[in-house]
């Protein structure tokens, strides 16, 4: 077997699997090297999450060969957006009437399955599955690599796509910021009476919050968001328990609400690395950027790491420099934390507010959200952010997200 490529990815989860199609793209060479078996990748399994993917991330998993394998009827688009505060009536609302949708949903399942079925026969990428990174040696001119079956693999570029938890960027010597929310997600999907329209509910409750994403029918995810012990309740509760409670703290929008899915639950932990690179070194998907999925951008994010890393490495080959120079990865770390420490920082900011049940809190959420409703640059940012569609389309001129972004810190603080 061949011990040299170009780069070598640890992790072929669904960044790691999207990032080697993109230097695929770029004639390169790339091992993918994953602790889980080929079956396992082939066949993933059901794990709950049903992501909201932006046109972005559409349009790029359409140029990796990707969308082609997403069965259609998996698909479903959010044409219309709204978010609550507790029961009140009043709600902060984005709708598509410019675009035919918001956001497009598909299950992870699917995306891991078109993903590796892109990948699998494309000549420049290698998978050696049931194998783990033992020791990475990252040097002037190459990266060494020892894997647990005994292997040494020499890449020009080593990158982490293990997970928000990831071992190798530990191996890399490089710190992230952690921020344990103290609050456990349940995400499961259900069926219902009525039609949703393709209206995507957020609903921030006292105690607890809900959110609402259109499938396919009259079936929708339903994602609920509460502390360690109660998550830990309503994973044990019968499913008439749960259809009854959720209909209840749905205000029976969709009239009564029937589970239709296995329950998952995951513990909410936001993770931003300290530094995105190190020598011949990079982190790419949850590893560099773990997301509260309260925004849904956690793999839409994933894809704009793999999108930047790449440009930077073409800029480079285009002039016959080195794929892996200080220079290559520092744009892209820059390029990469402008893309994405905003709305890092916003979200954990509106998910502090937002699950903060005082007094004055409850005040400044409900302040925030009508004037979010009323501020026609923070909807136009919104709608920019998952459209890609530049606001000043429509005579509006977009603010930076920084600007937003501190904004809303200022509102919410
Ligand atoms: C409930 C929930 C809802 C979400 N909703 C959205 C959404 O709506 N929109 C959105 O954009 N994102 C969403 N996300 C985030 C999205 O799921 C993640 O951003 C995405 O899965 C990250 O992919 P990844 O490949 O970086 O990591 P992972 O999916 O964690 O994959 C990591 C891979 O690395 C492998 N691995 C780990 N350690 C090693 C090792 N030491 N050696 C070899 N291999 C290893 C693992 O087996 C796995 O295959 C959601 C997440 C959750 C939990």
């Amino acid at each position: 077997m061949q011990n040299s490529y170009d780069v070598a990815i640890v992790g072929a989860g669904p960044a790691g699997l999207c990032f080697a199609r993109t230097l695929s793209g770029l004639g390169l060479s790339t091992l993918l090297i994953e602790k889980q078996s080929r079956t396992a990748i082939e066949n993933p399994a059901i794990d709950g999450r049903d992501i909201a993917l932006t046109h972005f991330s559409r349009k790029m998993l359409d140029a990796l060969g990707m969308w082609e394998y997403l069965p259609p009827e998996a698909i479903s688009t959010i044409r219309e957006a709204k978010v609550f505060d507790g029961t009140s009536p009043r709600y902060m609302g984005l709708s598509s009437s410019e675009t035919d949708h918001l956001a497009f949903i598909v299950s992870n399942h699917h995306i891991r399955a078109a993903a590796y079925a892109a990948v699998k026969d494309d000549a420049n990428i290698t998978l050696m599955d049931n194998v783990s990174l033992e020791q990475m040696e990252l040097k002037d001119y190459v990266t060494e690599l020892r894997l647990s079956k005994g292997q040494t693999i020499h890449a020009k570029l080593a990158t982490a796509a293990d997970s928000r938890f990831s071992e190798t960027r530990r191996k890399a010597g490089i710190s992230a910021s952690m921020h344990d929310f103290g609050k456990s997600m349940i995400v499961c999907q259900m069926e219902h009476d009525l039609s949703h329209e393709g209206v995507a509910h957020e609903c921030f409750h006292h105690g607890h919050t809900l959110a609402v994403l259109p499938l396919n029918g009259k079936r929708s995810s339903v994602i609920i968001t509460l502390a360690p012990a109660e998550a830990e309740r309503m994973m044990k509760i019968s499913a008439l328990e749960l259809n009854a409670w959720v209909a209840e703290q749905f205000q029976y929008r969709l009239g009564n609400m029937r589970l239709d899915s296995e329950r998952f639950a995951y513990p909410l932990v936001g993770v931003y690395a300290d530094r995105f690179v190190a020598q011949r070194f990079a982190l790419v998907g949850d590893a560099a950027v773990g997301m509260h999925p309260v925004t849904a951008h956690g793999f839409n994010f994933s894809l704009k790491s793999a999108h930047a890393l790449c440009e930077s490495i073409r800029a480079a080959m285009n002039t016959g420099s080195d794929i892996a120079s200080a220079a290559v990865l520092a744009r892209y770390e820059r390029e990469h934390k402008q893309a994405t420490k905003p709305l890092y920082l916003a979200t954990s900011g509106i998910v502090r507010l937002y699950t903060n049940d005082s007094m004055p809190a409850k005040i400044a959420r409900r302040v925030l959200l009508r004037a979010a409703d009323r501020m026609l640059p923070i909807k136009s940012m919104m709608m920019a952010k998952l459209t890609e569609k530049e606001s000043r389309d429509r005579g509006l001129s977009i603010p930076t997200p920084i600007s937003v972004a501190r904004h809303l810190l200022k509102v919410a603080a």
